[in-house]
């Protein structure tokens, strides 16, 4: 997985390419791009926060799901469109191209992305990325999970995200400016 910066920096630049300034779209757009990752939030309640993480929550199957629910409850973005739909879609997405893209130190390795249709794990030949450090246990508990999170090596993980990403957020930056598609503010 990556850290929550590489995934929040992903659905900015899907909400820039799209042309948008609509705000409740680019908060959605954020919070989609990272929220695969609230699966580990039921874990975290029961003290073993790595427990339902990289499942179903980590495919194409739960984008169209999620994006179809913000989409439905907010008359912001229903007002933009399909096209709203499918920037929340996208945003989703990176999040699944990112995690494929990274390394997995425990079975089953990759991500379930093409579910419902397949639930095969799947995940890219090589990493692009360094990857956070957690407790990869699925019985780790929270103190060993954070205890891991804020080791050095995932300073790096940063570093290396921030180079990977910075030219797509400059692209998006110059590509939008002035863009008005879809906008309501
Ligand atoms: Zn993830």
């Amino acid at each position: 997985m990556a850290t929550p910066l590489a995934h929040t920096l992903a659905g900015y630049v899907v909400y820039r390419f799209a042309g948008s300034r609509d705000r409740t779209l680019l908060v959605a757009a954020v919070v989609l791009a990272v929220c695969p990752d609230f699966d580990f939030i039921p874990g975290l309640l029961i003290d073993q926060p790595v427990r339902f993480h990289h499942g179903i929550s980590h495919s194409l199957g739960a984008g169209v799901a999620v994006a179809t629910a913000v989409w439905l409850a907010l008359p912001a973005l229903r007002r933009v469109g399909a096209r709203a739909w499918w920037v929340l879609f996208a945003a989703f997405a990176t999040h699944l191209g990112i995690d494929f893209w990274g390394p997995d130190q425990r079975p089953p390795y990759g991500i379930p992305i093409l579910w419902p249709m397949d639930d095969t794990y799947r995940m890219a030949p090589f990493p692009l990325i360094l990857g956070v450090r957690h407790a990869n246990e699925i019985t780790a508990d929270t103190m060993t999970w954070v205890g891991q999170i804020l080791h050095p090596y995932n300073l790096a993980a940063v570093a290396l995200e921030l180079l990977w990403l910075s030219p797509f957020v400059w692209a998006a930056k110059r590509r939008t400016r002035g863009g008005t598609v879809g906008d309501s503010d």
